[in-house]
């Protein structure tokens, strides 16, 4: 039975506006591409002109669909939003084209799984502002090109090495979001406590920081829960023995691994004597889609040290022997 909590896409309680960053300024964190945006969006304003193209990868739920809206906001343009898979056909892409004002940003996440045929029509569209479109079919078929408004096409993907060659060319500016540290995620759970009139004492906001996995998303889904825990069992603050009592509850450990993160982790240590095995293997053995483990349970464990990839596939690290509570067998784990 795969876990819901690994579907890569948004959960319905990412919905809440109200915590999303508005401004630059307002967002905490990635302190090294936002003050390279910075740059880059005052450039395109003072010029006049639509801000080059620009790719953001990395994990789920790093901020990549938040900033992309706040780069709208500071270019005062537009913004619009799609997805690689609901671009089916090339007319679905030509379709939002041509509505874009000049200057406007277009927002596709998830960008490595577009068809090939709509990325054929991103090109021109991309370099010259141009469409070709083909309408009619046989021999009646003609060729017909379309002037675009010059746009500013943001691109997400949590697979860069998905990304075609000749699309990944095209974007002037990509940027490689990294995990949070826990003092930033701190104040991201402090702010966003704050704006859910639950307060969160400095020991409760850290106690959830630090069990976040790196990433906001999941601090802001941990904070709503821990949140629930305080109003029905506390006061109504976040301290920190609310934040442990709630956090273990939900099982959340101590390194903010989940059941799923504990079960990839106990079958290479069980099934495999720590490996390496191969991703298919782990696949197949969870039941989960080899997407699934490279998007969103891998890149947190091989951040913490826990797992390494060789060529002949993960192994566990010593680190992780250590957090299972097991001995590595002689000669492993190192
Ligand atoms: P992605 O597009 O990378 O999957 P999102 O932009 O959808 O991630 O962000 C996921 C959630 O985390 C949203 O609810 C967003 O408000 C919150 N978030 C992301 N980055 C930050 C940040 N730097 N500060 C505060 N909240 C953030």
């Amino acid at each position: 039975e795969p876990d819901p909590s690994l579907q890569p896409q948004r959960q319905s309680e990412d919905n809440d506006r109200a915590l999303r960053p508005q401004a630059l300024d307002e967002f905490i964190g990635q302190a090294e591409a936002r003050a390279n945006l910075k740059v880059f969006i005052e450039s395109a304003k003072r010029r006049g002109e639509a801000m080059d193209h620009t790719l953001f990868h990395g994990p789920p739920g790093l901020g990549k669909t938040t900033l992309a809206q706040i780069m709208a906001r500071e270019l005062g343009v537009g913004f619009r939003m799609t997805s690689g898979p609901v671009l089916a056909k090339a007319g679905d892409l030509a379709a939002i084209l041509t509505n874009l004002e000049a200057r406007d940003v277009l927002f596709i996440d998830e960008i490595h799984r577009l068809n090939p045929a709509v990325e054929e029509v991103l090109y021109p569209a991309l370099e010259d502002f141009e469409l070709d479109l083909v309408i009619g079919e046989g021999p009646a078929a003609r060729t017909v090109r379309i002037e675009l408004q010059p746009f500013t096409l943001i691109g997400a993907t949590t697979r860069m090495g998905l990304l075609t060659t000749p699309l990944r060319d095209r974007f002037g500016i990509p940027t490689r979001l990294q995990f949070y540290t826990t003092d930033e995620l701190h104040q991201i759970v402090t702010r966003g406590a704050r704006l859910m009139g639950a307060p969160a004492t400095p020991d409760g906001a850290q106690e959830i920081a630090k069990r976040a996995r790196g990433t906001p998303r999941i601090a802001g889904r941990l904070l709503r829960r821990v949140v629930d825990f305080a109003i029905v069992e506390g006061d109504g603050t976040v301290t920190q023995e609310i934040a442990d009592s709630a956090l273990t509850r939900l099982g959340v450990d101590h390194l903010g691994l989940d059941g799923a993160d504990r079960r990839y982790l106990r079958l290479i240590a069980e099934n495999y004597q720590g490996g390496p095995v191969g991703i298919e293997t782990l696949s197949a053995a969870l039941s989960e889609a080899r997407d699934a483990l490279e998007e969103v349970i891998e890149p947190y464990l091989l951040q913490q040290g826990l797992i390494q990839r060789t060529p002949r596939g993960r192994m566990l690290a010593q680190k992780a022997w250590a957090h299972l509570g097991m001995a590595a067998p002689k000669g492993q784990g190192d």
